[in-house]
């Protein structure tokens, strides 16, 4: 018998743009390097994720995340009950940087309404992802930059959560929202969520600017949150990769966004991962 727990962390911050979806990528792919076997979830249906990792056609892919959930909704009402239920491991795909992923289309964005309408519905994305648990060590979920049904779906989902701040002002603002969902989730669905860390992103250290903010986001939070000794620095080199279809390792090898990942990688790994 096989005791070994699966952690699945949730990449949630509802402020757009903060660098989710290249944390969460090179994270992943930077576990697997180290001996983790990933999968990475994309819960976002801008399908960024899916789109980085070099599929870039989401919406004619056969099967992804958007079946599965459309399967699930259909099977809930009178209508579909008799429809059969979709293998969601019929949906992974196999990067060739060592990580799966289970992608995601821009189809989902329709569904949102009817998830709304579910029975248990922040537990739709927990549910589909049970049957795959057992085969991973590490499951990073990509979230949407909303506090919406997908976000809510991947922190039900999720043992830890993961926060990448950006170093301005307004995504400071939003850790406290973000912070007050978290509180939501553990009272009325999710009791055990923890938080993993705040990952401080798109970083120029040189500015006295940046400076000032990693203070201030240490000084308010550090003392409730853990904050990554890793900063992941700001270069046009982390943001040419999405449009490479590959992880900033095979990009920019001895760049310093990798030597930041690798950073964020060990910290992980030596919270028990
Ligand atoms: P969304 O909220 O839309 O899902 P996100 O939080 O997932 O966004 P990303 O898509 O990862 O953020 O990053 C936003 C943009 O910044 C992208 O164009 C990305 O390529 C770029 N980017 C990410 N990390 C860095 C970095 N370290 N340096 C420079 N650019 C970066
Ligand atoms: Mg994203």
């Amino acid at each position: 018998v096989n005791f070994k727990m699966t952690h699945t962390i949730a990449i949630a911050n509802q402020k757009g743009g903060v660098g989710k979806t290249t944390t969460c990528a090179n994270l992943g792919i930077g576990l697997a390097r180290q001996g983790r076997k990933v999968l990475l979830v994309d819960f976002d249906p801008q399908a960024n994720l899916t789109i980085s990792l070099g599929y870039q056609m989401p919406d004619e892919l056969p099967v992804t995340l958007t079946d599965a959930v459309y399967n699930l909704l259909n099977r809930g009402t009178s209508r579909g009950k008799d429809e059969p239920l979709l293998d969601i491991r019929t949906a992974i795909l196999h990067h060739e940087e060592g990580v799966d992923l289970l992608p995601s289309s821009l189809g989902l964005f329709s569904l949102e309404l009817t998830m709304t309408g579910a029975n248990a519905r922040e537990t739709i994305l927990k549910r589909l992802l049970a049957p795959l648990k057992s085969q991973y060590d590490v499951i990073l979920i990509d979230c949407a930059p909303t506090l919406g049904m997908f976000t809510l779906n991947s922190l039900s989902a999720a043992d830890s959560i993961l926060i990448p701040v950006s170093v301005n002002f307004l995504s400071i603002e939003g850790i406290s929202q973000l912070l007050d969902t978290v509180m939501f989730i553990k009272q009325e669905i999710n009791p055990d969520v923890i938080i993993e860390g705040i990952v401080l992103t798109m970083l120029d250290a040189r500015t006295s600017y940046a400076r000032g903010m990693v203070s201030l986001i240490s000084n308010t939070y550090g003392n409730s949150l853990s904050i990554f000794n890793a900063q992941i620095p700001y270069s046009v080199r982390a943001s040419e990769i999405s449009a490479l279809g590959c992880s900033i390792y095979a990009h920019n090898a001895k760049g310093k966004v990798a030597r930041a990942y690798e950073k964020l990688v060990q910290e992980v790994i030596g919270h028990g991962i």
